[in-house]
């Protein structure tokens, strides 16, 4: 498997602390059954900066410590950036990482709301032939007050990561029905683990995609596990036609 979202290089965010940490990560990564992990550090989160030279040095760094300790897993580079007016300044002066300097550009909302200006800056971040994608939509109050919001941004090219440990309720039953929604209406796109620790933001991508494979069957899995495939390659990924979350639905079930 991939893990396309964690936190596990040391010290430079809120994952792990220190090399030890990032080792106990990695084991447990790979006794879920993970080979290759891009590394998305938080950029210009209120409190993290990591800019692009910095994360691919610590990236190699991680990488040669995880030979040396013999644990069969590779550290791809990538960035979790936080929306905000200037990432395309930003780009163009090379602190922006796009995943494996792919076409991909992951894209953290407030948790609160979708800021006004999200759909302008989408359009102009597509217009410099990158894709945005959107980090767990489902952990964001506004898009589940309005799913709307989110059919617009996708409908217009925007695509979405839910986190594996909403699919299985780690945030609580409204997140977790939530993101299955989001699955069956064809509104998101990935499912990463955004793991931070190894005690409670660990990995739990073999359960969440036994819990897709039971509810949604093997074809979904396959699609989630090719896309990340694709992602890495920089092609183009399966992108299933969106629809709107039904309001009944969602009524029913809050
Ligand atoms: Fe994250």
């Amino acid at each position: 498997m991939i893990d396309i979202h964690c936190h596990i290089l040391p010290g430079v965010d809120d994952g792990a602390k220190s090399l030890a940490e990032s080792i106990e990560m990695a084991k447990h990564a790979v006794e879920d059954g993970i080979k290759t992990i891009i590394a998305t550090p938080h950029h210009k989160n209120s409190k993290y900066e990591n800019p692009k030279t910095q994360i691919i040095d610590k990236v190699n760094d991680l990488n040669k410590a995880l030979v040396k300790e013999g644990i069969d897993l590779k550290i791809l580079h990538g960035q979790e950036t936080r929306i905000y007016g200037e990432i395309l300044e930003d780009l163009e002066i090379g602190d922006i990482l796009t995943l494996v300097e792919s076409k991909y550009l992951f894209i953290e909302l407030p948790s609160g709301h979708v800021p006004r200006y999200t759909e302008r800056l989408f359009f102009d971040i597509q217009m410099k032939g990158l894709i945005p994608i959107i980090v767990h939509p489902e952990r964001n109050q506004e898009l589940i007050e309005r799913p709307d919001v989110l059919y617009n941004l996708v409908e217009k090219g925007a695509l979405s990561q839910v986190t594996a440990s909403s699919l299985s309720g780690y945030f609580g039953k409204k997140i977790k029905n939530f993101s299955h929604q989001l699955i069956e209406a064809n509104l998101t796109h990935f499912i990463a683990s955004d793991a931070h620790n190894v005690q409670n933001r660990s990995f739990k991508m073999s359960e969440a995609f036994n819990i897709v494979e039971n509810k949604f069957g093997t074809d979904m899995v396959y699609l989630f596990k090719e896309n990340v495939e694709l992602l890495i390659g920089d092609n183009n990924v399966y992108k299933e036609a969106p629809e709107r979350v039904r309001k009944k639905r969602l009524f029913k079930i809050f």
